[in-house]
């Protein structure tokens, strides 16, 4: 089982002509308020490959039927916490007509795990399970040190990238997942192949992952490495690729898939995310991905 310690987000968002700007105020043609959250998407795409996935996180006094529509897609809920006192994490999205976007971010409940939430959500976890982490809520570090206290495998997708990120315990981890624009945030080094010298040798025990959006995706452990192109596809909207990918990736991974296998398959899910919009229903199902591959 995977236990994805992570962010639940209402995602409100707004189409706009332009950005709004300093003094303006900008009436908007379209809402649509819509779950979100890296930590939900990446738990909505595990239990969508099949993967028994507990969310671990909490939401505010606003659930808007979301831990509803997370169980719907198989995701396990009995380690969200309702936090009444406070507002859910919510996200300020302005889309412009050439698909740009601006986001405010307000983290709110998902900045509330305690120690005690953390410890009894693990308490659940066996040998050979896998923790998950983006950085989108509190308590990574500790979350880090408990599962690898318990030897867990964990796997940490630090996004978004924040100074702090370099000062945890990076070599406890499984599995580090980054895009390339967290890669340079985290090595300071522009060139892939840069990149990926500087991450082994920061991390010679992790596993690597490093996603580069429509060029494809390498995998590096140790002295191996596996490079996956991506699909030639019409993407309409890339929010949630990577989210997508991982737990696509994970999925396989835990279910002993071989590496290249593995990437080709998340590459294709990820791929077929890409060709829908949204982040939540753009998430396809395992059958849609086979039947990809197959074509
Ligand atoms: P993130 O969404 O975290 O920024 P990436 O942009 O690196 O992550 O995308 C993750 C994966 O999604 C890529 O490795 C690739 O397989 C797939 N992907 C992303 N963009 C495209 C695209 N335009 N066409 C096909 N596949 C894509």
């Amino acid at each position: 089982a995977v236990f994805n310690f992570g962010s639940i987000n209402i995602d409100h968002v707004y189409s706009v002509p332009h950005f709004v700007q300093p003094g303006e105020t900008l009436s908007s043609s379209n809402y649509q308020s819509i779950l979100g959250g890296k930590g939900a998407n990446q738990s909505v795409a595990l239990a969508k490959a099949s993967s028994q996935v507990f969310h671990v996180g909490a939401i505010g006094a606003s659930d808007r039927g979301f831990t509803e529509q997370m169980k719907e897609a198989g995701v396990n809920c009995d380690f969200i916490r309702k936090m009444s006192d406070i507002a859910s994490g919510h996200a300020i999205i302005q889309v412009t007509p050439d698909a740009e976007n601006s986001i405010i971010l307000f983290g709110g409940a998902n900045q509330t795990i305690s120690n005690e939430h953390i410890v009894s959500a693990l308490a659940e976890a066996k040998p050979n399970d896998w923790v998950l982490l983006q950085n989108e809520t509190n308590a990574i570090e500790k979350i880090i040190e408990e599962a690898h206290k318990r030897n867990l495998n964990i796997a940490f997708n630090p996004a978004p990238m924040t100074a702090s990120v370099k000062q945890l315990p990076l070599n406890k981890l499984t599995l580090l997942i980054v895009n390339e624009v967290e890669a340079e945030q985290l090595t300071g080094e522009s060139d892939v192949e840069a990149i990926k010298v500087s991450l082994k040798s920061s991390y010679p025990t992790t596993k690597i992952l490093l996603t580069l959006g429509k060029a494809g995706v390498w995998f590096v452990e140790g002295g191996v490495e596996e490079f996956c192109a991506a699909f030639k596809v019409d993407a309409i909207d890339t929010t949630a690729a990577g989210d997508t990918f991982i737990g696509f990736f994970l999925a396989a991974y835990q279910s002993n898939m071989a590496i290249a296998e593995a990437l080709k398959y998340a590459c294709a899910a990820s791929a077929l995310a890409v060709m829908k919009s949204g982040a939540g229903p753009s998430i396809p199902s395992v059958d849609q991905v086979t039947a990809f591959l197959q074509a």
